[in-house]
Order: C-alpha cells, then structure tokens, then sequence
C-alpha cells in the first residue's frame, strides 16, 4: 500500500518550518505524496484577521511546485464553517481507499489535540507524525499526551525506514529532528516590523508577499 501524508494548517503564510521537517518526515516514511490542505476556516483563529483563502493557497500551490511530491488541495474550500480537520481527514480517506495515511502535525499541535473537534475519532483516521518545533518537546509534549494515546507513541529518527505498523493499530511517531524554528506569527511580525523574510520563506512565496502587499498593514491587497 502507497504511504500518503497530509498536512492541514492556516499556512498564513507557508514557511520553510512547514516544507522542512516535512521534506525530512517524507523521506523516513517513503510518503509516495504529501497532500498541503490550507484550512478554509479554522476553528481555532476564530475573530482573528487572516489572509483570504486565496492567497493562502495560492502561497501553498507556489511553495509545493518544485517538490514532485507535493500537493496542494483545496477540500476544505466551500464547506460549511468552521471547518474542522476531523471532517477533512474523513473525506480525504473516502478518497484513498487504498493509501494508508499518515496526518502530520507540528508538536505545538499535537499538546493542544483535545481542544480539537471530536479529536478521539481523528487519531483512528490516520497514523499521526509529530513533527518536532522548539517550543514543546520530550517531558512536556509527553505530559500534554491524553493518558490513553501513551501508548500508541512511538520515536522515529529522521530518515531511517519506518517499518508498517502491525495492521488494525493507529500509531503517533514522534519525529526526532533538529526543530526548525520558524512560525507564520514570526513572519507575519517581521513584515509588520519592516524585517526581511526573504531567508525564510520560497523565493515565489516572498514575492508574492510583496506583490500582493500581504501582511504590511491592514489591507490584503486586491
Ligand atoms: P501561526 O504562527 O500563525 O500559528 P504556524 O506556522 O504555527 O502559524 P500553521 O500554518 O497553522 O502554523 O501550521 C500548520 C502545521 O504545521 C501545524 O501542525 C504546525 O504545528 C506545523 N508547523 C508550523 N511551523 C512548524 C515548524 N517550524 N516546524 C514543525 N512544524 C511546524
């Protein structure tokens, strides 16, 4: 069975700490695609100003092109708000039958999993990859585990093969890797600051930032 791996998030905008830990994560797991899902409206940034869905993907489409791998996929697009990963995740396995998937998620992610939305059925979706971020790790992301994921976790180093998990389990890697700490927040704020992002995202994502005025002041652009 192909691996084939998602990777859900507001991508407000896409950095290299999402294309990254994921190029590592595809690598040590031979994901035959990893599937970008920009999130249309997510229940967690509620009343918080973003980019418009547009562009967010559009950032999306530009970062992933030149990884033959990688796919942008607008499922979320359309659906009744908020919408939440549970759902997506049910509708991308109703389009791989086949696949066996894989949902990764950075560790941040991963110690706030029961604030998500019906977050016991989603961990029997997919296998989940933790991908490493400096902010939670080890003790902590350990103590953050429901008691009940504990022992479905399993540590994983960066690229060394990943055997197929025994058939029926749902298992949670924990990928060790150097953390790469960058976050879209960081981005955001050293545009506001007149910094330069252009080290940290794709060359196309930040010319696209610039084009489109995204993130300077208040305006979107058109
Ligand atoms: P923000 O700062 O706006 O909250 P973000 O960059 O932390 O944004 P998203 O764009 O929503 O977050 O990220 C999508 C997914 O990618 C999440 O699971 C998040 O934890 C993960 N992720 C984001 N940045 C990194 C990083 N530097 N390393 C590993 N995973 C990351």
């Amino acid at each position: 069975m192909r691996r084939v791996a998602i990777l859900g998030g507001t991508f407000d905008p896409v950095h290299l700490g999402h294309l990254i830990p994921t190029v590592g994560a595809a690598e040590t797991f031979g994901f035959s695609q990893v599937v970008f899902v920009p999130a249309y409206d997510p229940p967690h940034k509620q009343g918080s100003v973003m980019a418009p869905y547009s562009h967010r993907f559009a950032m999306l489409a530009l970062a992933t092109q030149p990884y033959d791998r990688f796919f942008v996929s607008d499922l979320e697009l359309g659906r009744s708000r908020p919408t939440y990963t549970v759902d997506t995740l049910r509708e991308f396995a109703r389009h791989h039958p086949n696949d066996t998937l894989y949902f990764l998620m950075g560790s941040d992610s991963f110690s706030q999993l029961t604030t998500w939305h019906r977050w016991e059925e989603l961990v029997d979706l997919a296998h989940l990859v933790v991908l490493r971020r400096a902010t939670i790790w080890g003790e902590e992301l350990l103590a953050c585990t429901p008691e009940v994921l504990r022992g479905r976790l399993v540590s994983v180093t960066l690229f060394q093969q990943v055997p197929d998990p025994p058939p029926a389990a749902k298992l949670i890697y924990l990928l060790e890797h150097e953390p790469f700490p960058v976050s879209a927040s960081l981005i955001r704020q050293r545009l506001q600051a007149g910094q330069t992002i252009s080290e940290l995202v794709p060359p196309e994502v930040h010319r696209w930032v610039v084009k489109y005025g995204l993130y300077h002041q208040v305006s979107h652009g058109c």
